[in-house]
C-alpha cells in the first residue's frame, strides 16, 4: 500500500484520533460536537476497523455484524443520529444445534427463562435469581469471583446450561469460564434484556452514515494514514508523526492496538519501564476465523435462522472453541431484506482462532489449511442448506493473519484484551498527560456497543483535559 500525503489539514488540530474503529469514529464525532477540531487518522483504506466489510461479485460480506445488544440503539441515537439509530432491528431467529440441545430462542430474557425451566428443569427461583444476579453485578463491586465459579453457584454439574450461557458470550468476546464472572455478567445482561439486534443495511452503510455525520461536525478524516509515533513536549503530548509527516496536536486519541500505542507509539523516555511491564504483562484476546460464502443471485435461501451457533463438541469447551480443528462455529444468514435493493444472500462462518496456529505456516500450509477450513465449513453448512456447494458462486476465507493485516492488531486479536488491560487503558493518561485510548478492552468494552461506549466515556475525559490546559495561564 503506498502511504499517502496529508494533504488540506490544518497546520494543529484539539486532538488527532488514531483508528477509525467504532471507539475512534464515535469518540472523534463526540470530541468534535464540543467544539474541538479533530483529526481522525486511519491506516487503512476504509473506515471501521473490525466493523469491516467487502464485496465481491456483487456480494457485500459483513465481517463482524452478526449481532450487538439492544444498548446499540440508544448509543447510536445519542452519540450519532436517529437515521443511524432507526435503522437498527431486532434478529428474529437464534438456532443452538450440538449433541446436547437444540433450539431456537430470540436470546431474550423471557424467553432464555422459559428455556431454562421448561426445557432445562431448572426450578424458576433459580433462573430468576440467576438473571436479578448477573443484572446487579458491577464493576465497583470488586468482585474477583470467575465465571466458572459463577455457574458453580447457579447451576452445578449442569454442562449443559454452561453451554447454552456461555457459548455465544465466548463467541462475543472470547471470554471463558476461568475470566472474571463481572465480565460475563455485564455482557451476558447486556444481551439478555431484549435480544440481539443488527443494523439494516449493513456494515457499509453504517460506516458511510458515520462520515456523513463526521463531515457534518467538522472532522477532518484521512484513511491511508499510518500513525508511527505520538510526540512530546514538557512531559506532555505534542503530537504524531504519520505517514513520516509531523501534525501538531494537544491531545491524542488512540483507538489503534493498546500494546502497539504503549510499546511502539511512545518513546521509551516518556512513560516508565514498569508501566511498559505491566502493558507487555497485559494478555491479548483470542483471534477469529471466518468463511464467507456468497450465494448465486438465482438461488433462493429458505429461512434457516439468522444466527446459527452449531457444534459437534460433546460438552462446551473453551479450548475446542479455538482449536484449529473446528468442532464450534456460528452461521450468520444475510437474508435480502437485510440490505435492502440488494438480492444476495451471503453467509458467514465465524470461529474464535489462536494467532499461533496460523501464524508460522509455509506459503503453501496456509494456503492448503486455507481450502480445509472452507470445505470442512461446506460440509458442516450442507445439514442446514442441502446441496450448498451447488448454490454458492464465492468462497474465501479470513484467519487471524487477516485480521492483523487489515487491523494492525497484535495476534489478530477479535476483542481487544482481557481483564487486565482495562487498568492498563485506564492509567494511560496518568503516564503521558494527553494521551489517551479507546477500544476493544477489557472484554467489557468490546463489541460495537461496547467500543461505541467506551469511546463515549474517553471522549469526555479528553473534554476536560482541553478545558484544563486552557485553563492554565
Ligand atoms: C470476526 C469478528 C466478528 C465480530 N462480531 C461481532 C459482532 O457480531 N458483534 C459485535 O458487537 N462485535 C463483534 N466483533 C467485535 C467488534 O467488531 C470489535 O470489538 C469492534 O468493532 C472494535 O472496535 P474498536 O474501537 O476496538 O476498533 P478496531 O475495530 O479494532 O479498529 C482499530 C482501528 O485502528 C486502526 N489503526 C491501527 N493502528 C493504526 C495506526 N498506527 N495508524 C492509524 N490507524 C491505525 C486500524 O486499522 C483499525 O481501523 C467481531 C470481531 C471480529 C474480529
Amino acid at each position: 500500500m503506498t502511504l499517502r500525503k496529508l494533504k488540506n489539514i490544518k497546520s494543529e488540530y484539539d486532538v488527532v484520533v488514531i483508528g477509525a474503529g467504532l471507539g475512534g469514529l464515535t469518540a472523534a464525532n463526540m470530541i468534535a460536537r464540543r467544539g474541538h477540531s479533530v483529526l481522525l487518522l486511519e491506516q487503512h483504506t476504509v473506515l471501521g476497523g473490525l466493523a469491516a466489510y467487502f464485496r465481491r461479485k456483487k456480494h457485500i460480506f459483513d465481517v463482524a455484524l452478526h449481532g450487538f445488544p439492544v444498548g446499540m440503539i440508544k448509543t447510536c441515537r445519542k452519540y450519532w443520529n436517529s437515521d443511524i439509530s432507526s435503522r437498527i432491528v431486532k434478529l428474529k431467529g437464534i438456532r443452538f444445534d450440538n449433541p446436547q440441545f437444540q433450539l431456537e430462542t430470540d436470546y431474550s430474557k423471557d424467553d432464555f427463562v422459559r428455556i431454562l425451566t421448561e426445557k432445562f428443569g431448572i426450578p424458576h427461583s433459580t433462573v430468576t435469581d440467576f438473571f436479578e444476579h448477573t443484572r446487579n453485578m458491577n464493576f465497583y463491586d470488586g468482585d474477583k469471583r470467575t465465571t466458572r465459579e459463577l455457574f458453580e453457584q447457579f447451576f452445578p454439574k449442569r454442562d449443559d446450561v454452561w453451554r447454552l450461557l456461555m457459548e455465544p458470550i465466548t463467541y462475543a468476546n472470547g471470554s471463558t469460564l476461568e475470566d472474571p464472572a463481572i465480565s460475563y455478567g455485564i455482557v451476558f445482561s447486556n444481551f439478555m434484556s431484549k435480544g440481539v439486534y443488527t443494523f439494516t443495511g449493513g456494515t457499509d452503510l453504517i460506516i458511510k452514515m458515520m462520515e456523513e455525520e463526521l463531515a457534518k461536525n467538522s472532522v477532518d478524516v484521512r484513511a491511508k494514514v499510518l500513525v508511527e509515533k505520538v510526540t512530546t513536549e514538557n512531559g506532555k503530548v505534542s503530537g504524531v508523526i504519520a505517514n513520516g509527516e509531523k501534525i501538531k496536536c494537544k491531545s491524542v486519541f488512540s483507538n489503534a492496538n493498546l500494546q502497539s500505542t504503549i510499546l511502539d507509539m511512545i518513546d521509551k523516555k516518556d512513560i516508565p519501564q514498569s508501566f511498559r511491564e505491566q502493558t507487555k504483562k497485559m494478555r491479548i484476546n483470542n483471534s477469529s476465523a471466518q468463511v464467507y460464502i456468497g450465494i448465486k443471485a438465482s438461488e433462493k435461501l429458505d429461512y434457516i435462522g439468522d444466527l446459527l451457533f452449531t457444534s459437534t463438541a460433546e460438552k462446551f469447551s473453551e479450548k475446542a472453541m479455538l482449536s484449529k480443528s473446528v468442532t464450534s462455529r456460528t452461521f450468520s444468514v444475510y437474508y435480502p431484506s437485510f440490505r435492502p435493493g440488494h438480492n444476495r444472500h451471503t453467509i458467514v462462518s465465524s470461529s474464535n482462532a489462536d494467532y499461533k496456529d496460523w501464524a508460522n505456516l509455509s506459503d503453501e500450509q496456509y494456503k492448503t489449511d486455507k481450502e480445509h477450513l472452507a470445505e470442512d465449513t461446506l460440509d458442516k453448512l450442507e445439514k442446514y442448506i442441502p446441496g450448498v456447494r451447488n448454490k454458492i458462486d464465492h468462497l474465501e476465507v479470513a484467519t487471524p493473519k487477516t485480521f492483523e493485516r487489515f487491523t494492525r492488531h497484535v495476534g489478530g486479536s477479535s476483542f481487544g484484551t482481557k481483564f487486565e488491560g482495562l487498568d492498563v487503558a485506564t492509567a494511560l493518561p496518568k503516564h503521558l498527560p494527553g494521551l489517551f485510548f479507546a477500544g476493544s478492552v477489557g472484554i467489557i468494552m468490546s463489541g460495537w456497543l461496547g467500543a461505541a461506549n467506551y469511546g463515549v466515556i474517553v471522549s469526555n475525559e479528553v473534554d476536560k483535559y482541553l478545558r484544563s490546559l486552557d485553563d492554565q495561564p
